[in-house]
């Protein structure tokens, strides 16, 4: 039976619940033991939070004054030796936080990484997304020493934040830490509306805003639906907006309920971010557009006009 070790994404005392119910999903759909690291300096009152997520059977909580920030660097050796302790699997949500960690963790423990898992065939093998999203492969991991990977979070429902029961243990962990990587300080962007990764809908506008002004309109919009905003790369590139904001293969990987992409041409490697989107709007002047070939539906027209009929008759 597999023995599954996820490890947990979390900030400012908070688990990112979204990302760890939908890889506990990915880990659910592997089957075995699922134990969930919180690597932390002081994991209690986000274990509480773990151990409640349907399909958990275990919290560790790893406290060490080193873990008040989220540096690769210093986490990784901890996990190699969580590893240790007779682990099949050791999953990692599919966010930057789990993109910048793996990596690091599968080059200690000399295993090669599966990236991106969306959808789970048997305990070694998955589907992952290639080509941008472009074409979907199934591979075969090798068990042995263990898989370790990281999970497309667009591809899994989230398993039920409430009514787990899970045990919380406190570990103790021995591992050198590097000295080479210190925390310095962070510049986040703070916003009032909806994570972009996580909202259920989402508002995108393209190179077409033509500047970080007219940007104005489409968060109007987002406000008015209660969205996250994203952009496509040329809005990023153009300085409109900034980059935490693109939407795309190089960007966020997203899944909302309701995506609009206003001004946006609907490049493949866009398209590549909404793959699992459910209904998807389209407003553009030009009816070729390539985005109304994926669009549910479209609006023909001068988004400068569109936009703020549609926002006052919400
Ligand atoms: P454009 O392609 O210029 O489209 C603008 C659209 O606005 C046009 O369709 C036009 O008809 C319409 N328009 C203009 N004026 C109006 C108006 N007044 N009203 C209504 N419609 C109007 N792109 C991403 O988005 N995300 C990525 O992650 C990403 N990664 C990339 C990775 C690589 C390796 C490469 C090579 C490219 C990547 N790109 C990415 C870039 C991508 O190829 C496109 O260049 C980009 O998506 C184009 O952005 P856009 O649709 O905003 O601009």
């Amino acid at each position: 039976m597999s023995k599954i070790l996820l490890i947990a994404e979390h900030a400012n005392g908070q688990l990112n619940v979204s990302a760890v119910a939908k890889t506990v999903s990915a880990a659910s759909a592997i089957g075995g033991d699922v134990h969930i690291a919180i690597l932390s300096p002081d994991g209690q009152a986000i274990a509480a939070q773990a151990a409640r997520i349907a399909g958990v059977s275990k919290v560790l909580t790893v406290d060490n004054p080193a873990n008040d920030h989220a540096l690769a660097a210093i986490l990784a050796p901890q996990i190699v030796e969580l590893a240790g302790g007779g682990y099949t699997h050791v999953l990692f949500p599919g966010t930057t936080f789990g993109k910048d960690l793996a990596p690091r963790v599968a080059a200690k423990l000399d295993v090669q990484q599966v990236s991106d898992i969306m959808a789970v065939h048997s305990a070694t093998s998955f589907d992952r997304p290639i080509y941008a999203g472009n074409a979907i492969v199934t591979v075969e991991a090798p068990a042995s020493p263990l898989i370790l990977a990281t999970v497309r979070l667009a591809s899994f429902q989230a398993a039920a934040a409430e009514g787990g029961g899970a045990a919380v243990e406190a570990v103790k962990i021995d591992a050198v830490l590097p000295t080479h990587t210190r925390f310095v300080k962070l510049e986040a962007q703070k916003s009032e509306r909806p994570d972009l990764q996580s909202a259920n809908r989402v508002v995108s506008g393209g190179r077409a805003l033509a500047s970080s002004d007219n940007f104005k309109i489409i968060y109007e919009l987002a406000d008015k639906l209660g969205a996250g905003v994203g952009a496509s790369r040329a809005a990023v590139d153009s300085g409109y907006v900034p980059n935490d904001m693109q939407v795309g293969q190089t960007g966020k990987i997203i899944a909302p309920e309701l995506y609009f992409a206003i001004g946006i041409s609907g490049a493949i490697q866009h398209l590549a971010g909404i793959k699992d989107a459910r209904t998807i709007v389209a407003i553009n002047k030009d009816s070729e557009a390539p985005i109304f070939e994926v669009a549910d539906f479209g609006l023909v027209g001068d988004l400068f006009t569109l936009v703020p009929e549609l926002t006052s008759k919400l």
